[in-house]
């Protein structure tokens, strides 16, 4: 796996494909600059060496130009972030871009314009990577939030760069951190899988099946599995099409040795909202009209346990609908239980959208061991796929 440390980027242009793909407000201002912080490791690495920036992202989905998708808005924070100049071209190829990457200096940046004002770049056009690839000596992909898309930037233009390509820290980062839970994990593992649907992580749970010594189902999709084994789970919501399939996973799991723990007891709410009349149940049990909302205080000490017997842990999807302050208490209390764990030796990745949200509202970023800036890109991975944009600086 080539890394910056592969290269020496003394007086050599690097054009690197960052995420900057970040949220703006009504003013147009950077309201988290998460993704422009996660970049600056490799942006400086490379300054230091003595080489130039040239940084490639797309922001949004424009349809052709359009002034509020222009990463111009965002130079302030990258110079913030980076603490230097940061020169910004109003296009991504031409002429323009051409100058200016001429007259870039050792120890400069300069960021394009948003590559997703061309349609070319969605497509995986070759002449338009080609056209991108023109602007450095090296090419590094530092973009995991976007390594599962063959678009031009990603992925087609690594086939221009023959031997001088690489991976950035961050996405160096990213891919080890999956392969530790994954591959080169210390036993027990653990994964813990959320979030609202079973639908949207079977491939997930059944890639991982073959990996892991204990999972976790919790959070709305533990309710298909409920009603599958004959429980009553009232309102709950439930994907009645998947409950044979969540059998058959059981049945799986227990061919392959894997421990699954379903909650045991739930916060049930009269309605689904932050103000509902709650109560615990046993989850087997829960009336009409009621609905599970969160992982009851049994089901909290029971997912402690598992989680500190484990070397290895992996989180995606929340417990309970995090959300609304009422019912984010089962979300937080596995954070707690998670941070132990890791304290104690543990290494734990979070990864996948809305968990990386809720550890991040209830300040456990720091406390993990490593939080996954990549959702979909990440949840191809555990899936076990080749991601386009990784694939293409291996080959
Ligand atoms: P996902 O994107 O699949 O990880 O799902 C995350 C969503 O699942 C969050 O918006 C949660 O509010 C939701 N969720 C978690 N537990 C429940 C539940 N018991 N009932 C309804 N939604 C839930």
């Amino acid at each position: 796996m080539k890394t910056l440390k592969d290269f020496n980027f003394e007086n050599k242009k690097a054009i690197i494909r960052v995420d900057f793909n970040v949220p703006l407000n009504g003013k147009l201002e950077v309201t988290d600059a998460t993704r422009i912080q996660a970049a600056k490791s490799t942006i400086i690495d490379i300054l230091e060496q003595g080489g130039s920036c040239v940084l490639m992202s797309h922001l949004g989905r424009p349809k052709g130009f359009q002034e509020e998708f222009s990463l111009r808005h965002i130079v302030k924070s990258v110079v913030d972030v980076i603490g230097c100049n940061v020169k910004f071209v109003e296009d991504c190829i031409g002429n323009k871009v051409e100058e200016a990457v001429a007259n870039l200096e050792a120890g400069e940046i300069l960021l394009l314009e948003n590559l997703r004002f061309y349609e070319e770049e969605k497509k995986g056009d070759v002449a338009f990577a080609e056209k991108l690839s023109k602007f450095g000596d090296i090419y590094v992909n530092d973009a995991f939030g976007t390594a599962h898309r063959a678009h031009a930037s990603t992925t087609i233009i690594a086939q221009f760069f023959e031997e001088n390509k690489c991976f950035g820290n961050l996405l160096a980062r990213e891919i080890e951190s999956i392969d530790k839970v994954l591959n080169n994990s210390e036993r027990p593992v653990l994964a813990i899988l959320g979030g609202a649907k079973v639908s949207s992580k079977i491939t997930v749970i059944e890639n991982i099946l073959d990996k892991v010594d204990h999972l976790i189902i919790g959070g709305g999709m533990s309710f298909t599995f409920v009603k599958a084994l004959g429980g009553k789970i009232g309102n709950s919501i439930c994907e009645d099409d998947k409950m044979e399939l969540a059998l058959a996973i059981l049945k799986q799991a227990k061919q392959k040795g894997v421990e699954i723990h379903i909650p045991v007891d739930v916060i049930a709410a009269d309605d689904f909202s932050n103000d509902a009349n709650t109560k615990i149940l046993d989850i087997n049990e829960i009336p009409d009209g009621w609905e599970g909302v969160d992982a009851g205080p049994k089901s909290r000490e029971i997912f402690d346990t598992v989680a500190n017997q484990c070397k290895t842990i992996l989180w995606n999807g929340p417990l309970g609908v995090f959300e609304m302050e009422s019912f984010a208490g089962g979300t937080i209390a596995l954070g707690h239980s998670i941070d132990k764990a890791t304290r104690n030796g543990a290494f734990s990745l979070v990864g996948g959208g809305d968990s990386v949200a809720a550890v991040k509202q209830f300040g456990f970023a720091e406390k993990v061991s490593y939080v996954s800036t990549g959702g979909g890109a990440m949840l191809e991975m555990l899936e076990g796929k080749t991601l386009p944009g990784i694939d293409a600086i291996l080959k």
